[in-house]
């Protein structure tokens, strides 16, 4: 949660750029007032009294002004949601921002004072399980690790190692290669599926029989503490709980991770499906 975290807070850094909707606003530019809330632990920082440790927010008033220059866009909403993806992907430390862009000159042909965009938005944690049982399945797990560690807006925290399994459902077919990785991103469930089908379908994954064989499958199978139940998205993973090729390897990783909705950390979950 974001109110338990400290926070570095940055109040009207101005900046001259372009944004606006209409096209003088483009050409002539204005002012903006740029206020953050950086949402970390200061308490390492606290104790060493070494920078190394906190977020430099000097670097992040530099890197807000040349991005605000750079970038620019119509509305404040993008302004400010860009800025606030940028900011949490760049910075390690950094749990979540709030981010207020003011428009003090904002060309409505009334007096006002300023007229702003606020939005907070955090970092999410995510637990993906890998699974390839067509042509080199250890080369297929590999790479969907580095294609998800090197998009901009992910990075891959943990790896557990790689587990031969037989198969499930449907058991004419080779054996599988499983693991699980940890995720950090600032993707969305549904955005994060999407991500995951992209990266399957570069790999040569076809969707022809349920279950069946695949050179790469990659399902969500927590994120954060969310609970979502759609027709095309299901978190956590509806058989997450009766699956030892996902339980397995997630307990490497994760032992302590908990099911939002059984209410059971990952290692109790092996160990009830273990006793069955
Ligand atoms: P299973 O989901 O039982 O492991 P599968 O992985 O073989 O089966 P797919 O054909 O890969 O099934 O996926 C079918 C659909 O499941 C996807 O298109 C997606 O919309 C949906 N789906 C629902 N919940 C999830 C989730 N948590 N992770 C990935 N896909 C999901
Ligand atoms: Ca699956
Ligand atoms: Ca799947």
């Amino acid at each position: 949660m974001l109110s338990d975290c400290d926070s570095i807070i940055i109040r009207d850094l101005e900046v001259y750029a372009h944004h606006g909707v209409f096209s003088e606003e483009n050409k002539l530019g204005q002012k903006f007032l740029i206020s953050m809330v950086l949402y970390t632990s200061t308490h390492r920082a606290g104790v060493t009294d070494s920078l190394d440790e906190s977020v430099d927010y000097g670097e992040v008033c530099h890197f807000v002004t040349e991005y605000t220059k750079a970038h620019t866009k119509k509305l404040l909403e993008a302004a400010a949601e860009e800025l606030a993806l940028r900011l949490l992907n760049k910075y390690g430390l950094l749990k979540g921002v709030t981010i207020e862009i003011k428009k003090p000159w904002a060309p409505i042909g009334l007096p006002l004072d300023t007229v702003s965009v606020k939005i907070t938005r955090e970092r999410h944690t995510a637990y993906i399980a890998l699974g390839s049982n067509i042509g080199d399945t250890k080369k297929y797990l590999d790479t969907a690790v580095s294609e998800l560690d090197s998009a901009a807006d992910c990075s891959v925290s943990k790896v557990s190692s790689y587990i031969t399994t037989k198969p499930y459902g449907m058991t004419e077919q080779a054996d599988f290669l499983n693991g699980c990785l940890e995720l950090r991103t600032t993707l969305t469930p549904f955005e994060l599926l999407e991500r995951l089908h992209e990266i399957e379908l570069r790999n040569g994954r076809e969707r022809k029989i349920h279950w069946g064989p695949r050179t790469l499958d990659l399902d969500i199978i927590l994120y954060d503490s969310e609970m979502i139940d759609t027709e095309t998205l299901t978190i956590p993973h509806r058989e997450m709980h009766l699956r030892s090729f996902v339980l397995e390897p997630l307990c490497e990783i994760a032992p302590f991770v908990r099911h939002p909705v059984l209410n059971r950390t990952a290692a109790e979950l092996l160990a009830e499906l273990r006793s069955r």
